[in-house]
């Protein structure tokens, strides 16, 4: 962020910590990359879909705007300074072969990808947030607040006060499907991350007319690959039910992995892979 186009920095930026194998790696004894290269997305801060998102989700969830003001309630700004800038981390080929193997448990990559892979994601909202606030851009990463957590709505059940799925949906990535994953040009089986930021960025075109719009069945087709890959039967023609999910993760997933790795992670995705929006738009 010093004097070049914006978001061509921004992936500049995040390029560069991916290209370093000691941190783009599935683990501490495993030196193979944990992602692929990155999709960038931008929206304004005033995007008329954060205040539906809200309206949708509950009061609990944050505009732009409320999120900045948490985080820097001194500074006087409005919703149309702000930019929600969004990237994509997609699971490398290798990760997505081995996953696909799998009918009832995460495979090992997938686990360490959750992981180890989160942390990188980490890294890079506080490396964006600090590249971006040392070229005069206050900016925060909604998710590492304190304040951020799960709520409930009143609507959808299980959520949380900041989604970096709607929010790349805002920023052009892609679509939801049918399992609530976002499908963008890289597929599903991908991580999000996300950052606001008081900078003068240009909003991404949004290349699709609904949120449902690259899902094959939810776009009036066939399609039941996610349903029949869920082992706890959490996919419906319904959608998604999250708490069915949750539990499967919670009694089922993250035992096995603790048996396996050694330690807790809530892994699963297996409605990721094995689809045909697994890599790609379908
Ligand atoms: S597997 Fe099929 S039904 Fe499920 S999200 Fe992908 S396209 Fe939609
Ligand atoms: S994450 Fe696992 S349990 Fe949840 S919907 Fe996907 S396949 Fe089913």
């Amino acid at each position: 962020m010093h004097g070049g186009s914006g978001v061509e920095e921004i992936i500049h930026e995040i390029e560069s910590l991916l290209a370093d194998p000691d941190l783009n790696r599935l683990g501490p004894d495993l030196a193979e990359p944990v992602w692929d290269s990155p999709l960038i997305g931008v929206s304004r801060g005033d995007d008329p879909l954060y205040a539906e998102f809200k309206e949708t989700i509950g009061p609990f969830y944050w505009t732009p705007l409320e999120v900045f003001q948490l985080r820097f309630p001194g500074i006087d700004t409005a919703a149309s300074d702000l930019a929600v800038i969004v990237w994509v981390l997609p699971q490398t080929e290798a990760t997505r072969r081995e996953h696909r193997t799998c009918t009832l448990f995460p495979s090992r990559r997938w686990s360490l990808a959750r992981l180890y892979g989160e942390a990188v994601n980490d890294r890079i909202r506080d490396h964006l947030t600090r590249v971006l606030i040392e070229a005069g851009h206050p900016a925060v990463a909604p998710v590492r607040l304190p304040e951020f957590r799960r709520e409930v709505s009143e609507r959808f059940g299980i959520a949380s006060r900041w989604s970096e799925r709607h929010a790349a949906y805002a920023s052009g990535l892609g679509t939801f499907g049918l399992c609530d994953g976002l499908i963008t040009e890289r597929g599903k089986a991908v991580r999000l991350g996300s950052v606001v930021a008081d900078v003068d960025l240009p909003a991404t075109p949004r290349p699709y007319h609904n949120r449902t719009e690259y899902c094959l069945r939810l776009a009036g087709g066939e399609c039941d690959a996610c349903i029949r890959r869920c082992p706890a039967g959490a996919i419906s023609e319904a959608g998604h039910d999250k708490e069915r999910c949750f539990a499967y993760i919670r009694k089922t997933a993250i035992p096995h992995v603790e048996g396996e790795l050694g330690f807790p992670v809530p892994s699963c995705g297996l409605c990721q892979t094995g689809v045909p929006c697994e890599s790609r738009r379908p």
